[in-house]
């Protein structure tokens, strides 16, 4: 472990952690931010065009968004550390000049990290189907990730499963590989906004399976071949050729890291007050999609994420 007590750590590097960071770097603080091992960035990463981001009229793609984020947050004195949070301990004080009130951090590769404030913005990451044959073939036909691994399913039968923007982004992203794309959704009205509807809908190779669910994913040695659909009107089931299987169907929050350190609610969502973003735990705050199951965007994310470099100030410099 270092001697070093930050002021702050950030734990996480979407939209939210980098706004922290880049208005707690221009306080002087010179933030450390543990951004994950694996996708940096954040959801964005795994994203194309960015069109509703103010600031770019012609739309921005997703990793240049939080490429740009990094470096402006880096600029102002931010240090990265890329590796995964496996535990904390918050302690239990509540004066941040008080050797009680130090929290600490440990990531994967057994470093841990002390600050006298943490901002938790570690979002939330793919739900699961949990169908038989979706984890055998992930990897071999399930994905979770369009631009990812569509470019694998060139010429082939690909479902896409969900009801959301995110299902009709991937469905319309899949159309330029897949022989076919159909989009199965468990209701018959779709929660993906208008435009994006009306856009798959004027696209010739998507088609549209509703009332129905994926009851399981099969397939052999070469991977995914088909996907069972239930129909939960009639109760009927049938088969459906599919050797990609995109599963959209939304995300669950990434506190399992957290313990019972702070106080989530019964989904896993981070517990803040009131319109603050004060966790149960004084000196640290939460922001982004870890909070916030209602708005979910970029924009919404980065917002919150400067409302706790606000209030961790605050903190940190109460008397
Ligand atoms: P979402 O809006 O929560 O939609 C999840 C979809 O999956 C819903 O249609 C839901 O069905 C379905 N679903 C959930 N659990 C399921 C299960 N176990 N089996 C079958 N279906 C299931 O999630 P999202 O599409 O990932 O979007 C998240 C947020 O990001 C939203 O605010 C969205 O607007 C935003 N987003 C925006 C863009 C964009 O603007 N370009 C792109 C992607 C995402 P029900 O409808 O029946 O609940």
């Amino acid at each position: 472990m270092s001697d070093e007590i930050r002021d702050v750590m950030i734990i996480g590097s979407g939209p939210a952690g980098y706004t922290a960071a880049i208005y707690l770097g221009r306080a002087g603080y010179r933030p450390l931010v543990i951004a994950g091992a694996l996708t940096p960035g954040g959801q964005l990463v795994n994203t194309t065009e960015v069109e509703n981001f103010p600031g770019f009229p012609d739309g921005i793609m997703g990793p240049d968004l939080m490429d740009a984020m990094r470096a402006q947050a880096e600029k102002f004195g931010a240090e990265l550390v890329y590796d995964d949070v496996v535990s904390v301990d918050f302690g239990d004080g509540t004066d941040p000049s008080d050797s009680s009130a130090v929290k600490s951090v440990t990531v994967d590769g057994g470093e841990t990290y002390r600050a006298r404030a943490v901002v938790i913005t570690t979002g939330s990451s793919y739900r699961k189907l949990g169908v038989p044959g979706e984890a055998e073939f992930s990897g071999r036909g399930v994905s979770y990730c369009a631009t990812c691994d569509g470019f694998f399913f060139r010429g082939k039968p690909i479902v896409v499963v969900g009801g959301g923007d995110s299902a009709f982004e991937e469905a319309q992203f899949l159309s330029r590989f897949g022989s076919s794309v159909t989009l199965v959704h468990r209701r018959d009205e779709f929660r993906a906004s208008k435009i994006m509807v009306d856009r798959a809908r004027e696209n010739e190779k998507i088609s549209f399976v509703t009332n129905a669910v994926v009851e399981s994913v099969n397939g052999g040695d070469d991977g995914a071949t088909s996907v069972t659909l239930r129909d939960v009107v009639t109760g009927e089931t049938r088969e459906l050729p599919a050797e990609g299987v995109f599963v959209a169907i939304g995300h669950t929050p990434s506190t399992g890291f957290l313990g019972d350190s702070v106080k989530l609610d019964e989904d896993g969502y981070i517990v803040v007050d009131g319109a603050s973003t004060r966790t149960s735990v004084p000196g640290v705050f939460a922001a982004g999609d870890v909070v916030d199951r209602v708005y979910r965007q970029a924009i919404s994310a980065a917002g919150m994420g400067c409302r706790a470099a606000l209030d961790a100030q605050s903190y940190l410099t109460q008397e």
